[in-house]
């Protein structure tokens, strides 16, 4: 790994939801930079017991990692009901996923990214953070355009035009699939932080966590759910022919 960021060169605010990519995301900013913040958006989403799994998750971290408990600072929780009242999607309704006419899954909530990166750098303005580290990726595309590396590599552009700053929008998971999702996690953390992450990050977007599988709990059938079962079992394969 990296030698992390000198303290002067500004810390990081991570998108932290509480999920699988997110978590990844906040392991790979403490390896990196001296301080880290979270932040979370409450926009009325389904599967908001992914928002309540955000300390554990933190507090797992920091036992994990004498550095990274050192270096992880405060989380901010962010309401964002508006989003669901101009969005009508299965993400925040009780309404079946599927996929809608124009291709996209009815779980897209319009522009939501760029809403999240937005109020996000409003806030690393605020705190003094310089990095804004984020789990988008165009890898196992679902549809987002507004994960797209060019979509965040405009917004980056827009942001530092319209505040007068240097913010560095970091992605590292843009172009890895969900099996080396799990692998970087590995990387950073050892099997610790994979089982961490199995036992403690939420992915399903039904909110479902009753049932335990090798890949963590959910409902097994949403997107969500697929995705990351999927890529559970080709970093197991990938793990196995190395082995
Ligand atoms: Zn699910």
């Amino acid at each position: 790994m990296s030698e992390p960021a000198a303290a002067g060169e500004g810390g990081a605010l991570v998108l932290f939801s509480g999920g699988q990519d997110s978590t990844t995301c906040l392991a790979w900013a403490l390896e990196r930079f001296e301080r880290v913040e979270t932040v979370g958006f409450d926009y009325g989403q389904r599967h908001r017991v992914e928002l309540e799994r955000r300390s554990a998750i933190s507090r797992g971290l920091t036992r994990l990692n004498g550095a990274w408990a050192r270096r992880l600072k405060d989380d901010h929780t962010l309401s964002l009901a508006a989003l669901s009242k101009v969005s009508d999607t299965a993400l925040t309704r009780q309404v079946a996923i599927e996929m809608e006419t124009g291709g996209l899954p009815n779980t897209f909530v319009p522009g939501r990214n760029i809403i999240f990166l937005t109020f996000a750098a409003a806030l690393a303005y605020r705190r003094g953070l310089k990095h804004i580290v984020g789990g988008m990726c165009e890898t196992d595309y679902s549809g987002y355009p507004d994960c797209r590396d060019d979509t965040i590599k405009a917004l980056q552009v827009a942001l530092n035009l319209g505040m007068e700053k240097r913010f560095v929008l970091h992605t590292p998971l843009m172009w890895i699939d969900k099996g080396e999702t799990w692998s970087l996690a590995e990387q950073l953390g050892g099997t610790a932080l994979v089982d961490l992450i199995l036992e403690d990050t939420h992915t399903c977007y039904l909110g479902e966590r009753g049932a335990r599988h090798a890949w963590g709990y959910g409902c097994g059938t949403c997107p969500a759910c697929t995705l990351r079962a999927e890529g559970f079992a080709r970093y197991r394969e990938r793990k196995d022919v190395r082995a």
